[in-house]
């Protein structure tokens, strides 16, 4: 079944790359290579690269290197699927333990980068030296490069959360699903130079209607939805003191140890950023510690 998988998805990727490479045809060559260099790295705007080891961790060609018990480090490939596949380097992750620290929150922002609330949020993490996790869409990686070199710069973990976040193209089948997480991890490496193993499902894991699982383990990525959230996406609109409310009343009277928040930062959610840094001091004061989504990070069910 897994090798069916691969084999399709050889197919798909293909057929992805080669529509990239045809978009790209009167530029100079837009594929994506195993080195890790942003497009415009002549530029002024091209920040120093995290050093793998020191604000992240880089997988191994192996992937044998990924049993980590710090959670406070992104976890990132060099290698995009294909290329894994074309180097004929393992794409199924090995079995991991996940985390044990005790009293851990993941902070997590959806749907961004975008350039107006994404980098307040950055301030005000930088600012509590918190370190927290996005989830960022292809569409918004491609109009906001500059805001993702700075997630990525500033120790942040990005996963990846489709390209388009479009419900009937995402979940009209896995492979739909799947060209989207591929095209999305092209968008993020051709900024960062590297790309996440971490994704989320637009709307969490109860759209998928099909074989989405087998999909998901097959091509090495790991999907986490949450256990709290501000509700920051909903119809009701709350303000920052009914954010932090909701997220109080996830939480209960008995608090599990790894708390995953789900939160959003694209351009209208204001009270978002005013939420946050209430949210972070009672979290703190709680004692949990702020650590960002890897592979090894406890699933919130
Ligand atoms: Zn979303």
């Amino acid at each position: 079944m897994r090798k069916f998988f691969l084999s399709a998805l050889l197919v798909l990727t293909v057929c992805v790359i080669g529509c990239a490479q045809q978009k790209n045809s009167s530029d100079a060559n837009q594929i994506p290579t195993e080195v890790a260099t942003p497009e415009n790295s002549s530029q002024e705007q091209s920040a120093p690269q995290a050093q793998p080891d020191k604000d992240y961790i880089l997988a191994a060609d192996d992937l044998s290197n990924l049993q980590l018990d710090d959670p406070t480090k992104p976890v990132y490939d060099k290698y995009i699927l294909w290329e894994r596949q074309e180097k004929n380097l393992p794409c199924v992750l090995p079995d991991l333990q996940p985390y044990d620290a005790k009293s851990v929150v993941y902070l997590t922002f959806d749907d961004g980068p975008d350039d107006k609330v994404t980098p307040q949020i950055l301030d005000i993490l930088k600012a509590e030296n918190v370190k927290a996790t996005f989830y960022v869409c292809g569409n918004m990686v491609e109009t906001y490069p500059d805001v993702l070199k700075r997630i990525f710069n500033e120790g942040h973990a990005i996963g990846n959360h489709s390209y388009n976040h479009r419900y009937n193209e995402l979940y009209a089948s896995p492979w739909a699903f799947m060209e989207q997480i591929i095209q999305t991890d092209n968008a993020i490496k051709n900024v960062i130079g590297v790309r996440p193993f971490i994704i989320r499902a637009p709307g969490g894991v109860g759209m998928f209607n099909g074989d989405y699982w087998s999909m998901i383990d097959s091509c090495g990525y790991v999907e986490h939805d949450w256990n709290a959230l501000t509700e920051d996406a909903t119809p009701s609109k709350p303000n920052a003191s009914q954010q932090v409310n909701n997220v109080l009343k996830y939480l209960g009277d008995n608090p599990p140890r790894s708390v995953i928040i789900l939160m959003h930062s694209n351009s209208d959610k204001t009270e978002t950023v005013k939420a946050l840094p209430e949210l972070i001091h009672f979290l703190r004061d709680w004692g949990y510690t702020f650590g960002v989504v890897t592979p090894m990070t406890p699933q919130p069910w």
